[in-house]
Order: structure tokens, then sequence, then C-alpha cells
């Protein structure tokens, strides 16, 4: 028989998959998995993410070992050197894989395909993370879109997913399986056991993640327009680290909820495919603002005010709930997200890669397709942004969103708290000044 490696990565599931669809229908299947950090470099997963994977990977091998088959793992400083390695020693002539979005894995993807294709090996990659494809959708002079509605409204003309594949029963295995590492050996847990409250919170794996999107389909999404901006009620679906991590693609939601596709909560996977479709054209928004005349914006520097935010300890009730909840659960409501992001880049006045970074540390969705879209929005830099000078008042945000206070209570409990460290008011007007200055000396409008 004729053995495929399927390299599995942000993929990491047996139903819905087309790269493991075509490795079976060649023959033998050898699941593998390459932990190499260091190739995806400022934006390697971090502590929250790694604690995901680790369980993700743990119940993929589960499902796997249930058909046979088996995840076999690797540690590599560059994954081409472990794939060629699977190959002498399991002799198979072709790898396939799902395709991810981030520029240096699009650069390092790209300099595997032309490696492993030169030394005579069939190589594939397939669509296993989105509707539709970012280079797929295009306005009408060939460009890409760097506004939401004209991009979803042209995409949803093109999205058509063929119906999803269930997982299959059997997985055909080589006749000796390669060495693999244990789990543990990739050190993604960390050594001191802050993860108790993430733990609770989530069931990371193909289960947890149909388990939740059955229980959203069941009851919440009718009433989602209205409850999705309520923070203390589960209004959402939290069904982002899962999509992050592939373990459920959007393909699957799409087809489970044919009667929402017209509704907000398929608008919102649209942002995901928007973001992709942003992060693809735009590689270099990851680090700088898309609006080029933001790069002069006075941004502050304030390491304890930095602190303050990243623990909860504002002292503005709403905002440090929301860090708060943040460090409990690695997940925060999104209505939240853009109140403790605006409180970072406007009150506080300090710049959005402060807090794109802490959320990728302590995220378990970070993504850098949907974090940097939601920071440069945030920020006011970015497609389709906030204006800036729209600043969120943290105070009514929660009279309006958090009337009864519950969501603030939950996560503040009832102890004394500390005083706000800046004034709401004056801080707006100073931020609003710092963006006059950019205005003002702006050649761009
Ligand atoms: C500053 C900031 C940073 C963010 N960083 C991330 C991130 O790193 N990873 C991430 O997945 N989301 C990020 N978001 C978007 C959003 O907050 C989360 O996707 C959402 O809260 C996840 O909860 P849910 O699964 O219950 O969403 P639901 O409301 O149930 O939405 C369903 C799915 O749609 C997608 N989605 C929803 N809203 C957005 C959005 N605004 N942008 C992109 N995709 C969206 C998600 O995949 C989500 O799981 C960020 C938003 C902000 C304002």
């Amino acid at each position: 028989m004729t053995a495929t490696l399927l390299w599995l990565r942000q993929d990491l599931r047996l139903a819905d998959h087309p790269a493991l669809q075509a490795a079976l229908q060649r023959g033998d299947v050898i699941p593998v998995f390459i932990w190499s950090p260091e190739e995806e470099g400022e934006w390697q997963p971090g502590a929250a993410s790694r604690w995901w994977l680790h369980q993700s990977l743990a119940a993929l091998a589960t499902e796997l070992e249930k058909r046979g088959s088996r995840l076999v793992l690797r540690r590599a400083t560059r994954s081409l050197d472990a794939l060629r390695d699977l190959l002498v020693e399991t002799g198979a002539t072709a790898v396939y894989w799902g395709r991810r979005y981030e520029p240096l894995v699009i650069a390092r993807d790209a300099d595997i395909k032309n490696s492993l294709r030169a030394e005579g090996i069939e190589v594939r990659s397939f669509n296993t993370a989105l509707l539709i494809e970012p280079w797929d959708v295009q306005n009408l002079s060939g460009k890409p879109f760097q506004v939401f509605t004209p991009y979803w409204r042209k995409a949803c003309t093109a999205i058509d997913p063929p119906k999803p594949a269930a997982a299959p029963s059997r997985i055909a295995a080589p006749a000796r399986w390669p060495q693999s590492l244990a789990l543990e050996a990739l050190g993604l847990m960390p050594n001191i056991a802050w993860y108790g409250g993430m733990a609770e919170a989530w069931r990371p794996g193909e289960h947890g993640a149909a388990a939740l999107l059955g229980s959203f389909l069941g009851g919440p999404v009718k009433d989602y327009a209205e409850q999705r901006n309520l923070p203390a009620v589960s209004g959402t679906s939290r069904l982002s680290p899962h999509l992050h991590f592939g373990e459920i693609s959007p393909r699957q939601i799409w087809h489970a909820a044919p009667e929402w596709r017209s509704t907000q909560f398929i608008t919102e996977i649209g942002w995901r495919e928007f973001a992709h479709h942003l992060l693809y054209h735009f590689p270099r928004t990851t680090n700088a603002p898309l609006r080029a005349d933001f790069e002069r914006f006075p941004w502050r520097e304030d390491a304890g005010d930095l602190l303050a935010w990243q623990h909860g300890r504002t002292g503005i009730p709403l905002v440090d709930a929301g860090m708060r909840e943040l460090w409990e659960t690695g997940w925060m409501h999104n209505r939240v997200r853009m109140v403790v992001a605006s409180f970072l880049v406007k009150n506080l006045r300090m710049h959005w890669l402060h807090g794109a970074r802490w959320f990728w540390d302590t995220l378990v969705d970070a993504d850098l397709a949907s974090n940097t879209l939601g920071w440069q929005w945030a920020a006011g830099c970015g497609a389709d942004a906030a204006p800036y000078f729209r600043v969120f008042n943290p105070a009514s945000q929660a009279d309006k969103f958090d009337p009864q206070g519950e969501y603030q209570r939950r996560w503040l409990g009832s102890g004394s708290r500390p005083a706000p460290i800046v004034d709401l008011k004056a801080s707006r007007e100073a931020a609003l000044a710092a963006f006059k200055t950019l205005r003002s000396s702006s050649t761009d409008e």
C-alpha cells in the first residue's frame, strides 16, 4: 500500500477533514504532529494555547487509536527536517496537510512544498479551516476588501462548501509505525499548575466542540442577536478555541445551522473569515497598523499601568472583571474584549501591541488573524476600525450591558476595590488631543 504522512496542525479533528479523506483514498495514513514553535517566531503559541494544545492532542490521539491508528509526535526546530526523517523511516511517498495563513507559516510551508516536491514527494495542501479561501474574494477592481460588509456580501455569493464527511470508522495503518515522543515530552504543560480554572471551563477536542455546538444550536442561538452583548449571560457559542485549533470547522457549523445562515451568528463566523482575508493580504498588520498614519501616534509607555491592566487592578470595574475572567478561564466575552482593549489604547493610550501580546499569551482562542483584527479595530488603525475618536466609556458600557452588575460581581467578588488609575473623562480628552496631532500631520487624508 502507498503510505501518506498526514501532517496535522490546526485541524485537530477527524470529521470534515479533506486532507485525511484524500490520504485515505491513497492508502495507509500516518498522522503526525510536529511541535516546532521557533518557526512561528514572535507569534508562537502562548501559555494558554499550549495548555489547550496538549489537551487537544491527547483527545485526538485517543480518537485515532479507536480507529486502529496513532498520532506520531515529533519535536523539531525545522518541520522540514522532521518530515524528511519520517519519510525515510516510513517509506511514505506523500505529505498532505491543511492550510494555515500566518505569514511565517505560509513562507515555511511554501519552502517545504518546494523542497519535498524537488525530492519526488507528492505534496498537497487542503482548505481545512475556512468557508472560503482569502484569495477567492476580491472587489470589482480585483483587490482585497478592507471593509467587512461588502466583503461578506461578496463572500456569501461564493460560499458553497461541500457536505462535511463524517469521521472515518477505520484508518488504514502502516505495517510498521515510526517512533513517537510521549505527549509530555513536548513540554506544553506549564510547570506550575495555574490552569485549574481553564480545565474547569473547557473540554478541548472534537467531542467537546461538537457538544458545545449542539447545545448552542439547541437553545441560545435563537436569542443570539439580543443576548450576545450581555457578558453575564451564556449567549454566545464559546466555539472560538475549538475553531482555532480546528477541532470543528466552519463548514460543519455552516451545514449544521442552515436556518441560521443569514443571521448574526453566521455573520460572526464571517468576521473570522474576514480576519483571515486581511491577514493573508496584509501580513505586516500583525505588527504594524494597516493605516500607516498611525505609525506616528504618540503612544504612552507606563509599565505600572500596563501591569495594572493585565492583572485587573485598574479600578475600573468592568475592565478589571474582564481581565480576571481572561486570567481565570483563558477567554473573555467579546463585548468586554472591546471595552478592555479600548481602555488600554485610549484611556491609557498604550500601544495596541501591548494588549495583543497579553491576549496572545493568555487566551485559549489566541488566533493571529482574529487577534490582530480585534486590536487594530479597537485602536482605530485597522480595517473597518472603530473611529479613534469614538472612545468606549467603560462605566456606561457596564450600565448598558451588565445593568445588574452580575458579571462584574462574578469576577471581582465583594472585596475592596482599588481606586481608578485614570480619570475616565480627562484621559478621554487626552486621547482625543493625541489623535488630533496625528490628523493635523497626516498626509493621507
Ligand atoms: C481586542 C480583541 C481581540 C480578539 N482576539 C481574538 C482571538 O485571538 N481569537 C478569536 O478567535 N477571537 C478574537 N476576538 C474576537 C471575539 O471576541 C471572539 O472570537 C469571541 O468572543 C469568541 O467567543 P464565541 O466563540 O462565544 O463567539 P460567538 O459569538 O459564538 O461567534 C462564533 C465564532 O465567530 C468568530 N468570531 C466572533 N466574533 C469575531 C470577531 N470579532 N472577529 C473574528 N472572529 C469572530 C469566532 O470564531 C467565534 O467562535 C477578539 C476580539 C477583540 C475585540
